[in-house]
């Protein structure tokens, strides 16, 4: 059943909102090297998949790093995993490294080092979801598709549906919302979503919108509701205590050492040498201020060794070959 889009503002309104934000991100765009008019779709795909989950300024060091190392799908399906996950270094997420490169492997199988410009190819690649196939169909190959991100949920949430945050996640409704939202024309639809997106990151950003800089405050719904308060309190992302951040001590470990670990050392980091390295002496020394359990450790190194972030050697751990 096709259920129906939230009420769409009325057309008069509607123009007004493209063109106040696509002429807002014209003059108020970062400049960043996957938007470069001579970005390749490979830049495109790689900064995509980084910039899931992890702000622009963490994700550009590491971004550059990979387009020195790999500038091709070619370049990255020719190294290891282990390399890949390594130079992954502190975004976090780093199943995402694996994702990367396993869809650079079939881009050379399938697409002969190319990425593919069909949105259904897309899709088909390994790691390579709704979002991500959108994203690099409008972003590298300037289609028309329907991206939907979680800024760009937000902006339509307050601005076109008078809510202070979208839904927990995203719904068919919301989809058709974002499809009708787009304008008529394919180059205005692809100026639209990259412009929606900007707007959330910088202005209508979660915490605290900067609504007096905003291009269209005098349409917002939000506003012009009152800036009624949010239907849930969004959960806040713990850290402290958690095996996410226990993965990460364990992955930094790896990282940094010249090769294999002993397992023990691990899960008992008090006993570890943590050799002559600066940057492996750190990782060790952060581990055991976690000051995690035996336990704790046990579970994320297995975590780690069965989602492929970490490969076992008798009795030593390193990354993945
Ligand atoms: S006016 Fe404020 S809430 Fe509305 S879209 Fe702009 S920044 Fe967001």
């Amino acid at each position: 059943m096709r259920t129906s889009a939230p009420e769409l503002p009325a057309p008069e309104t509607l123009a007004r909102l493209h063109e106040r934000i696509i002429a807002w991100f014209a003059e108020n765009a970062r400049d960043l090297p996957w938007r470069a008019p001579d970005r390749t779709a490979w830049q495109v795909m790689v900064s995509e998949f980084m910039l899931q989950q992890t702000p622009v300024v963490r994700v550009l060091p590491v971004w550059q790093r990979w387009m020195q190392l790999w500038p091709t799908p070619a370049d990255l399906a020719a190294s290891s995993t282990g390399e890949a996950v390594r130079e992954w270094g502190r975004l976090g997420y780093p199943r995402r490294a694996l994702r990367l490169h396993a869809a650079a492997t079939a881009i050379v199988e399938r697409h002969g080092g190319h990425v593919p410009r069909d949105h259904a190819q897309l899709l088909d690649l390994p790691g390579v979801g709704a979002y991500t196939a959108a994203a690099v169909s409008v972003f590298a190959f300037g289609q028309r598709q329907t991206v939907i991100d979680t800024n760009i949920r937000r902006v339509h949430a307050r601005a076109v549906s008078g809510k202070a945050l979208p839904g927990k996640s995203l719904t068919a409704a919301q989809t058709r919302l974002a499809e009708e939202l787009m304008p008529a024309d394919d180059d205005a639809a692809v100026a639209w979503n990259v412009s929606v997106m900007e707007l959330g990151a910088l202005v209508c950003t979660a915490r605290s919108p900067l609504c007096d800089l905003c291009p269209v405050l005098e349409d917002c719904a939000w506003v012009a509701a009152g800036r009624p308060e949010p239907d849930y309190v969004p959960a806040g992302q713990s850290w402290q205590g958690t095996d996410r951040q226990a993965r990460g001590a364990i992955m930094a470990v790896l990282r940094e050492a010249e090769g294999p670990v002993p397992r023990e050392s691990l899960l008992r980091p008090d006993l570890a040498e943590p050799g002559n390295r600066p940057g492996a002496a750190k990782a060790v020394r952060r581990l055991r201020e976690l000051g995690a359990p035996r336990e704790q450790l046990e579970r994320c190194l297995g975590g780690l060794l069965a989602d492929g972030l970490a490969g076992a050697e008798g009795d030593d751990v390193g990354l993945p070959r």
